[in-house]
C-alpha cells in the first residue's frame, strides 16, 4: 500500500486540515500518516484559536516517520510561522522527500489568519523550491506572484511568476473568481486547464485541504501531475456535490460519497 504523509494543522471539527487529509487518503486507498504542526479550535462557524506545536517536536515527528517508513508522497498544509516553515523544509530536504504537494494555506474562509504575513517570504525562499507542486487559490497566488488576478490571463501570468520562484508545477485555483471555476496548471512548458462545475452549496469547508491531499494520493499512486489533478478535481467535485450540514455554519464535503 502507498503511504502518504500530511504535515498540517488539526481542525477540531474535522472538516479541514489533518482530519480532511486523512479522510481523503483513506478514500484513495492509500495509507495516511500525520505530522501535526498546529492545533486549532474550530467549528463550522470559524476558527477560535490556534496553538503551534514546538518546532523541535515537529522536527521529531517528521524524523521518526521518515527514518522508519518509505513515504510515497507528502502533503503540506498549515505552517503558521517562518520557524515552522524552515523546520519543515530542512527536514524534507534531509530525507529527500518526493511528490511534495504544498497547499500554501494563509487564511481560513472565516477570515482567521493561519499564516503570519511576514512568513510568506520564508515560504517563497525555503519551501516553494522543495515542492513538486504548489496549489494556491487566487488570494494566495496574488500574494505569492505579487499581482492582482481577475481573469484567466492573469492566472496564467501568476503561474509563470510562481514557477520562477522554483515551484516545478503551479496550480492556480480559480474557484474564487466570479466566472467558471477553472484551475490553471503550468509545468514550466505548457498550460493545462481544468474546468469544474459550480455547485450551489455553502458547505465547502476544507475543499483546499481535500484537493491537495487528493493530488498527493494520486502522485503516490503513480499518476503524472496533470492526471493527478484531473482525478483530484473529479474527486473534489463529487465531494462538494455530496457536502452536508453538521452545525450552524459552513459544513464539510463528503469524502466517502
Ligand atoms: N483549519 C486548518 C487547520 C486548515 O489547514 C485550513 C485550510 O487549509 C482551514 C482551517 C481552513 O479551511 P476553510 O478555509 O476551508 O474553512
Amino acid at each position: 500500500m502507498k503511504k502518504v504523509l500530511t504535515i498540517a494543522g488539526s481542525d477540531s471539527c474535522g472538516g479541514a486540515g489533518i482530519q480532511a487529509d486523512l479522510k481523503t487518503f483513506s478514500a484513495h486507498l492509500v495509507y495516511g500518516m500525520s505530522v501535526v504542526t498546529s492545533v486549532t479550535a474550530q467549528n463550522t462557524q470559524g476558527v477560535f484559536g490556534a496553538l503551534d506545536m514546538p518546532r523541535d517536536f515537529i522536527e521529531l515527528q517528521i524524523k521518526v516517520v521518515f527514518e522508519d517508513i518509505k513515504v510515497d508522497a507528502v502533503k503540506i498544509g498549515m505552517l503558521s510561522s517562518s520557524e515552522i516553515i524552515k523546520t519543515v523544509s530542512q527536514s524534507l530536504k534531509k530525507y529527500g522527500a518526493i511528490n511534495v504537494v504544498l497547499d500554501p494555506v494563509m487564511i481560513s474562509k472565516s477570515g482567521f489568519k493561519l499564516l503570519k504575513y511576514e512568513a510568506i517570504e520564508t515560504l517563497i525562499q525555503d519551501l516553494i523550491p522543495v515542492c513538486t507542486i504548489i496549489t494556491p487559490n487566487i488570494h494566495e497566488a496574488s500574494l505569492l506572484a505579487d499581482m492582482e488576478i481577475k481573469n484567466i490571463n492573469e492566472m496564467k501570468e501568476a503561474c509563470q511568476r510562481i514557477h520562477k520562484l522554483g515551484a516545478k508545477n503551479v496550480l492556480v485555483k480559480g474557484g474564487h473568481l466570479d466566472d467558471d471555476a477553472i484551475d490553471v496548471l503550468f509545468d514550466g512548458k505548457e498550460f493545462y486547464y481544468f474546468k469544474g462545475q459550480r455547485i450551489n452549496t455553502i458547505n465547502t469547508h476544507g475543499t483546499g485541504c481535500t484537493l491537495s491531499s487528493a493530488i498527493a494520493s494520486n502522485l503516490a499512486l503513480g499518476y503524472p501531475v496533470p492526471d493527478a489533478i484531473k482525478n483530484s478535481k473529479e474527486y473534489i467535485q463529487r465531494a462538494i456535490e455530496n457536502s452536508f450540514s453538521i452545525g450552524h455554519g459552513v459544513g464539510p464535503v463528503d469524502h466517502l460519497y
